[in-house]
């Protein structure tokens, strides 16, 4: 899910990002890593923008009302820059008409070449800058499509100025690692943001974990976690996040770690996936109100023995995810269960959710790991809202967290050695900055 972000997903995600740095831990460990960590690559940032352009095509097109806005200055002296802010249903010719130019410009300006054809299909949000000749005709646009990128539709060069032409300015997004560290005392939620992770980074960190660690039942006192991640700077300044690139958390002594390799796909050090057959939990702990002290006062262990599943509590309509690809062979209510669903899971593995408000999915239809499949409820026998969740083998009830399950794949052979090394620097990063965060102390 994380990696699967669609470049203008990505793009807007790095929009929206806090711009602010985080305190603490991490601030302190920004300066000390600064000193010690490997040094800063310079990366294209490519891998997040380019296929920006690309999806142009994609992306809603929007009709055309004016927005008034803010102007800004550029600080360039023969004439300033004047800004738009596109807002739902403004469209270029209008905008156009609100800066002060004809329809002719937008014309010429449509058709300035491959790249111009972007400015067709604004979104809500974006902004326009224009700059007027000295005697008020049309002179240049801007238009800012990412932190790293931006647009410009400006008089060639070549013709003596006579015609238009797009050009794309890019500017280098330098990679440096950052690094946080957190013992969890209340919740996993609270001590990742003590750490000083943004919520996304918190998110993320779970989904990188979620097949191996329920977050929402599992998390207890004393669970920890190291993670170093990448802060993208332009110019020196810090712009936003990018990936985390190693993680360890352990969770009631087991640990877990994971290493992110090019393609995008976290894999054990050793090479093994983290990805697997099932997600620990149906449901994402951002959900689940206080779990961990629910969690700790009801031992998972005790209730499961009990019931032959695991509860899950959160509020009325929380979207409860199916925990592996797999089929669904029901999908019903009755007054016992109330709404629920069963997913079969290849032959051995079936599981059941109960209780729902709603169901999503019908009988006989293919489900994708993660995919919603109902709404939390108390249909049925249920105390309160909660999805009762049940895992099976062989048609046996099953302890989620105990079972075997099926081991999860390795990398390819021919990405293998790549991965060693990639790894191998991760692990420096992680153990140099944990000697540092211990020597502090
Ligand atoms: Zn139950």
């Amino acid at each position: 899910m994380r990696k699967t972000l669609n470049a203008s997903k990505a793009v807007n995600l790095y929009k929206n990002l806090p711009k602010q740095h985080r305190t603490g831990l991490a601030v302190a460990s920004l300066f000390l890593g600064g000193l010690i960590l490997l040094p800063s690559e310079s990366v294209e940032a490519s891998r997040h923008h380019d296929a920006h352009i690309l999806d142009a095509g994609v992306r809603y097109p929007v009709e055309l009302h004016i927005t008034p806005s803010t102007d800004v200055f550029s600080g360039e002296e023969e004439s300033t820059w004047q800004t738009y802010k596109v807002r739902s249903g403004d469209t270029l010719a209008k905008l156009f008409k609100r800066a002060g130019f004809t329809s002719r410009d937008v014309y010429n300006v449509t058709h300035a070449g491959e790249l111009a054809k972007t400015l067709v299909t604004l979104l809500p949000g974006d902004e326009l800058s224009f700059k007027a000749n000295k005697d008020g005709s049309f002179g240049e646009l801007k238009y800012k499509l990412s932190s790293t990128e931006t647009l410009f539709v400006r008089p060639s060069s070549q013709e003596n100025g006579k015609t238009l032409t797009a050009e794309l300015e890019k500017r280098d997004v330098d990679i440096r690692y950052n690094f946080a560290q957190g013992e969890i005392h209340s919740s996993f939620w609270n001590a990742a943001v003590d750490a000083g992770l943004t919520s996304n980074q918190i998110m993320n960190l779970a989904g990188i974990f979620g097949w191996d660690i329920d977050f929402a039942m599992e998390i207890r006192s004393g669970d920890t976690f190291n993670v170093v991640f990448e802060e993208q700077y332009i110019d020196g300044e810090f712009v936003g996040y990018g990936d985390i690139v190693a993680a360890e958390f352990t969770n009631q002594g087991e640990q877990f770690s994971a290493i992110l390799h090019e393609d995008g796909t976290y894999y054990t050090p050793e090479g093994r996936s983290m990805r697997k057959s099932f997600l620990r939990a149906p449901i994402n702990f951002k959900y689940v109100s206080s779990n961990f002290s629910k969690a700790r006062f009801h031992p998972v262990q005790k209730r499961w023995k009990a019931h032959r599943g695991t509860d899950y509590v959160a509020a009325v309509g929380t979207p409860v995810m199916a925990a592996g690809d797999g089929k669904v062979v029901k999908s019903t209510y009755d007054k016992y269960n109330g709404h629920h669903v069963f997913i079969q899971h290849g032959e051995k593995y079936t599981t059941k959710y109960l209780h729902f408000k709603k169901r999503a999915v019908k009988l006989g239809e293919t489900v994708k790991q993660g995919q919603t499949i109902g709404y939390l409820g108390s249909t049925g026998l249920a105390s309160g809202p909660h999805v009762h969740y049940e895992f099976l083998v062989d048609g046996v009830h099953r302890n989620p967290r105990t079972v075997e399950l099926p081991k999860a794949l390795p990398i390819a052979k021919e990405e293998r050695e790549r991965f060693m090394e990639i790894a191998s620097e991760r692990q420096a990063q992680l153990d140099n900055n944990k000697r540092i965060m211990l020597a502090m102390k």
